[in-house]
């Protein structure tokens, strides 16, 4: 018997992903499916979601807040991947009609929190880690009646950008879900049927092909109804 087959075999450290915005819709479609890969979720929503997984860890906090961001991945020592998910839709019609509380309410959770949540991570990210950001159509292009939510998102497309460029050990790119069957998505159009629509368990598992392949993806603006066309 040689020295090394004495030795323990090394344990396969459990992968680490963050998800912001997992108590319902896509973020929580993420979190399942993540779970069921093997990965360690660690989520957060303002409600009190329940989870009856012991793979995944949830946390009410406010993302606008940055020392609830901060106290809530202050136990991690590792993180594989960061997924910014968690957003706002806030006032359709023009612009300077959003009131000015709602206003700082959708930047605070749609370019605040993205911002809170990787500067709270940058120490923990692994080599090649992942970071996705969560935007929209209306924030790919500025449209007119969005509101808030269209210049929150076009902020945070620019945010991932620079990130993209500056960290060079971190693939970052930006995700689109598109029209998906959510909350969110009926208080933007009460009217639509969601029978029309993609369900958030159809984007979620598209996201988590692109995290299997990430090669090439760094600085990229995918969109999932893309994918939905194969
Ligand atoms: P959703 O069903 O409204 O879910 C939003 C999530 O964000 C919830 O888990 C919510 O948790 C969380 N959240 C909001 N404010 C928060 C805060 N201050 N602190 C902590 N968590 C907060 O939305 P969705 O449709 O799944 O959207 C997910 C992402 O996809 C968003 O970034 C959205 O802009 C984007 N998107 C969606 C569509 C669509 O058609 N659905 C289209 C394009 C882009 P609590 O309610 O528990 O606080």
């Amino acid at each position: 018997m040689n020295a090394s087959s004495d030795k323990k075999p090394t344990k396969v450290e459990q992968k680490v992903v963050v998800i912001t915005g997992g108590s319902q819709g896509i973020g929580r479609a993420l979190v399942e499916q993540f779970s069921d890969e093997g990965y360690k979720v660690i989520t957060c929503g303002r409600s009190r979601a329940k989870f009856d997984n012991k793979n995944i860890t949830y946390a009410s906090i406010d993302l606008g807040n940055p020392f609830h961001v901060q106290t809530w991945l202050s136990d991690l020592k590792c993180i594989d991947i960061i997924i910014n998910n968690a957003g706002q839709l806030g006032e359709r019609g023009p612009v300077l009609d959003n009131d000015y509380m709602s206003w700082v309410d959708v930047h605070k959770v749609n370019v605040n929190a993205p911002f809170f949540v990787i500067k709270a991570a940058k120490e923990k990210l692994v080599k090649n880690a992942i970071i996705i950001n969560i935007s929209s159509s209306v924030g790919r292009k500025a449209r007119a009646d969005w509101g808030a939510y269209s210049v929150s998102k076009c902020a945070l497309e620019a945010f991932t950008d620079i990130l993209s460029e500056e960290l060079e050990d971190a693939i970052v790119f930006s995700v689109n879900p598109g029209g998906t069957a959510t909350k969110m998505r009926s208080d933007a159009f009460p009217d639509e049927d969601p029978s029309s629509l993609p369900s958030a368990e159809k984007i979620a598992s598209i996201i988590l092909d692109w995290v299997k392949r990430p090669a090439e993806l760094n600085g990229r603006k995918l969109n999932c109804r893309d994918e939905l066309l194969f």
